[in-house]
Formats: C-alpha cells, sequence, structure tokens
C-alpha cells in the first residue's frame, strides 16, 4: 500500500515541479497518519458485535411500530426511516444514544429517523412506539410553534392594537392589548391562535417540572442554562406523547403529567389537528387556509 502511494504521480497543472513534489509529500503524511488513526481505533469486541447484531436484528419490529404509530397519529410514513447510524449525545454530563431524531429545520424538515443501533436490547415493544410518537411530536409541537410565532407577529404589528380608541370606564382611552397580554373585542376574535397561546408561561411550566425523568434532565439542563427553554419544552412535549403511546391512554389519564402541561398539551394537538385538516398539508400556511382555520377555531376549542 505504501508502495502505491510513492508510486502515484500528480500532475498538477500550473504547479511546478518543486510543487508537485510537496504536494505529494503533504499527501503522503496525511495518508499515513490517517492509516495510524484507523489502526489504533479500538476493534469491537466479540460482545459489542453481537450487542449491535441483536439491535439490527429488531427491524422488523420497529418498522412495524413506525407504521402503527404514524397511522394513528396520522404523520406521513414516507418521512420516517430506520438508520443504521449511531448517534450520541450528552445532557447533564450523561452520554444518551440517540433513539430518534426529528429534523425540524433545513431542507430535510419534518423527516424523522429512527436508530436501532440507539435502542437498548431491553426495550419494550411498547417503549419502541413511544420512541415513534416522541419524535412525531416533535413536528406536530414545531409546526404548531410556527403558526403560532407567526400570529404573534402579526398582532405584534397591528396598527390596530396600538391605537388608543378603547374607552375605560372614567373616559380614559386605552389600546387594544389588556395589560395581562390578552386582546380586547373583537381583536381577540381576529386573532384566535394567540388567544390560546397568550398564557403559556415557561416559568410555570418548569415549576411543574418534567414528566418524565428524561424531560426532567432538561428541566435541570436548562436551569444550568445548557438547554434552552425552546428545546426543554419540546423535549416535554414529545415525552407526553411517548407515554400515551406506551400507556395507550389520553393525557388526561396520565398521573406523571401535571396539569399545565396536560392543558397545554392538549391546546397543541388540537391546534395541530386543525391544521392538518387541510388537504394538503404540504402547502405554506397562506393567509387564506390561515383565515380559514382560525375561523373553525373557536367552535373546536369550546
Ligand atoms: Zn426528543
Amino acid at each position: 500500500m505504501n508502495k502505491e502511494i510513492e508510486n502515484v504521480t500528480i500532475d498538477k497543472p500550473g504547479l511546478s515541479r518543486e510543487e508537485q513534489s510537496k504536494f505529494v509529500e503533504e499527501t503522503t503524511r496525511k495518508i499515513k497518519e490517517l492509516r495510524k488513526f484507523i489502526k489504533d481505533l479500538p476493534e469491537e469486541t466479540p460482545a459489542q458485535k453481537a450487542q449491535k447484531a441483536a439491535r439490527l436484528d429488531r427491524i422488523p419490529e420497529i418498522r412495524d411500530a413506525v407504521k402503527k404509530v404514524a397511522k394513528r397519529l396520522d404523520y406521513p410514513i414516507e418521512k420516517i426511516t430506520i438508520s443504521k447510524r449511531k448517534e450520541t449525545f450528552t445532557l447533564n454530563g450523561r452520554q444518551f444514544d440517540y433513539a430518534g431524531a426529528a429534523y425540524l429545520e433545513g431542507n430535510r424538515k419534518g423527516e424523522i429517523e429512527i436508530y436501532p443501533l440507539g435502542i437498548s436490547i431491553g426495550t419494550s415493544a411498547k417503549e419502541i412506539e413511544g420512541v415513534v410518537a416522541h419524535e412525531i411530536q416533535h413536528q406536530r409541537w414545531q409546526k404548531v410553534s410556527e403558526v403560532w410565532a407567526a400570529e404573534n407577529k402579526a398582532v405584534m404589528q397591528d396598527p390596530e392594537i396600538k391605537e388608543q380608541k378603547w374607552e375605560m370606564p372614567g373616559g380614559r382611552k386605552v389600546d387594544g392589548m389588556k395589560p395581562d397580554g390578552h386582546l380586547r373585542p373583537p381583536l381577540d376574535k381576529k386573532y384566535p391562535i394567540y388567544e390560546l397561546f397568550v398564557d403559556f408561561s415557561v416559568t410555570d411550566l418548569k415549576e411543574e417540572d418534567g414528566v418524565t425523568e428524561y424531560s426532567r434532565d432538561w428541566w435541570k439542563a436548562f436551569e444550568k442554562g445548557e438547554a434552552t427553554s425552546t428545546q426543554t419544552v419540546h423535549e416535554t412535549f414529545a415525552e407526553i406523547a411517548h407515554l400515551e403511546q406506551k400507556f395507550g391512554v389520553g393525557v388526561d389519564k396520565l398521573v406523571a403529567v401535571k396539569p399545565q402541561w396536560r392543558k397545554w398539551y392538549k391546546r397543541v394537538q388540537k391546534l395541530y389537528e386543525a391544521i392538518e385538516k387541510n388537504e394538503n398539508r404540504e402547502r405554506d400556511l397562506d393567509e387564506k387556509f390561515m383565515q380559514k382555520m382560525k375561523k373553525e377555531l373557536p367552535e373546536m376549542f369550546k
């Protein structure tokens, strides 16, 4: 192998003979380093190999879980793939294997990957279903939070809200937003999504902590400034979906989920369904669609 490299002639146009030989020298050195690095990599022990094989053997079972959960949660199955990659991450100094991942932005937005190598052998079939539900919930909440953010932006830019045309008892004129953040009628009807989430408070949610050991770990990391509130809220909603799937019951039956979380989770799910009721889920959430959906909302949230 070394010999082959040494015998390579490289004809890079525009390089002098000296530069060419320097280039070859440099490349050869890099290859040697790389080869040493690969040689020094620890070899998989027979036990590790067996464990890996056993995990991959569960792929058919995982595929069944994906089909079942995607159907129940009405998520397009073609967006979920089973990958043989192994990914790890660290939370509170503990290393975790990713069991799955949800792409929330970029050109793979909306896609989900499940990693059999990140699912330990003892994991029950129900738990695997929970993993799939967890990832789908990331996508659901992402969609809802984007719609919510767009509505917040519209509220902040609405000149009507800034106008001081609401008369208080005593004749004082005020703008369209109450001190508690709610909008005065008829603006509240114009922005039902804003109204739906106006009391959403990360501080309150933090008080009620997480719903599983995993989401509690996220809240600990949040407290230390090692995770953002966006990530932590994301993971907690995903864990509620995990529990619902695993135990086959709705959130109201889950004692681990405290009232605030229950309330917001239900709103998220309902709003997601209102968004998805639209026949073509790929289309942008344009103005016309938003108006149509918002008209249906009061009925859905009665
Ligand atoms: Zn997650």
